[in-house]
């Protein structure tokens, strides 16, 4: 079997992946763990991340499950590598975003859940199958990072029970929120105070971007994961509807952040340029140089909340 992760991977479809191949590989199965990218650091505490990579052994594999996408592009090189692979054999997708195609031979998806890894577990759990303290360390992660720390609106009893339970098995609450939350490297708290000194109001107010570029990130001596969490602490700002966070990945090709401060639906303008998410955070990759991509993006942004008319960059 092979588990699978998105590409720039967070903790959740870190933690529900590496959840369920403890899951799995305790039930006696083999599982390869693969992914666009290797462990970022900050997840380099979960139990299991060292074999986490975009190589696939050649052999006959019998099922691909996948976490935590949206759609199959999600998966980068992973998809791209194997095309066939993907064809030729069964895939399930396991996943809690709106925006999901169903895009698997079958899907698994509950938009209520606060996380992937929350389903994991109740998965795990009705089926019977033993988790133990590694699996429950990797599924507390996915919660505790997708939930905002137990904040976000999709946090329910479930989501609570499910954490709850983890603890119980032996998971380390206090260490995965110091490692996920807490600590921070030098070089991300600069480009964190780069990225929020940046940040522009439009005319009206009602909603606000920022942009970090590549030169920004190397000024910082910052690597592009280092900006991860940056576009959470700018939701809490008062009074705009929305935030943009335009992050240079590479030539052509921005990574934007959305999260609205009130009940305006990311979605909308994320699927409008190929990408997807919730209703309260939302992300899309537009392959353009920067400053178009802004001006195109904040367009959309600006229909969104019925500002009169996007503001000149
Ligand atoms: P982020 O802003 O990267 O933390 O992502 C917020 C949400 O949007 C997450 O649930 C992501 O899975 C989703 N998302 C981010 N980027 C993309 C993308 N390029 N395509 C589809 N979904 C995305
Ligand atoms: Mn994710
Ligand atoms: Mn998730």
């Amino acid at each position: 079997m092979i588990v699978c992760a998105h590409v720039n991977p967070d903790g959740d479809t870190l933690g529900s992946m590496l959840g369920m191949y403890h899951i799995l590989t305790g039930a006696g199965k083999q599982v390869e763990r693969a992914c666009n990218n290797t462990t970022p650091p900050q997840f380099e505490f979960l139990p299991g991340h060292e074999g986490v990579g975009p190589n696939l052994a050649e052999r006959e594999w019998d099922l691909i499950i996948c976490h935590d996408a949206s759609d199959i592009k999600r998966f980068g090189s992973v998809y791209e590598d194997h095309k066939d692979l993907f064809e030729r054999v069964p895939s399930i997708c396991i996943d809690h975003h709106v925006t999901n195609s169903g895009w698997a031979t079958c899907n698994v998806i509950d938009t209520t859940a606060a996380a992937t890894a929350e389903m994991v577990y109740y998965f795990a759990r009705d089926l019977g199958f033993p988790i133990g303290v590694e699996a429950a360390t990797c599924l507390l992660t996915g919660i505790f990072t997708d939930s905002g720390s137990f904040q976000f609106q999709a946090v329910s009893p479930r989501t609570l029970r499910a954490a709850a339970d983890l603890v119980e098995i032996g998971a380390p609450l206090p260490r995965i929120a110091h490692e996920t939350w807490r600590k921070k490297t030098f070089a991300s708290v600069r480009i964190w105070g780069a990225a929020f000194s940046d940040l522009k109001l439009s005319d009206d107010g009602r909603y606000c971007w920022s942009t970090v570029t590549q030169e920004m990130l190397r000024d910082n001596a910052a690597s592009f994961n280092e900006l991860e969490g940056a576009v959470s602490h700018m939701s809490g700002i008062d009074g705009p509807r929305i935030v943009a966070l335009f992050k240079e990945a590479g030539r052509d090709e921005i990574d934007v952040s959305f999260r609205s401060m009130d009940d305006t639906d990311c979605t909308v303008v994320a699927t409008k340029f190929g990408g997807g998410g919730h209703k309260k955070a939302a992300g899309c990759t537009v392959r353009k140089p920067l400053s178009y991509a802004v001006t195109d993006v904040l367009a959309e942004v600006a229909k969104l909340v019925g500002s009169a008319e996007a503001v000149a960059v």
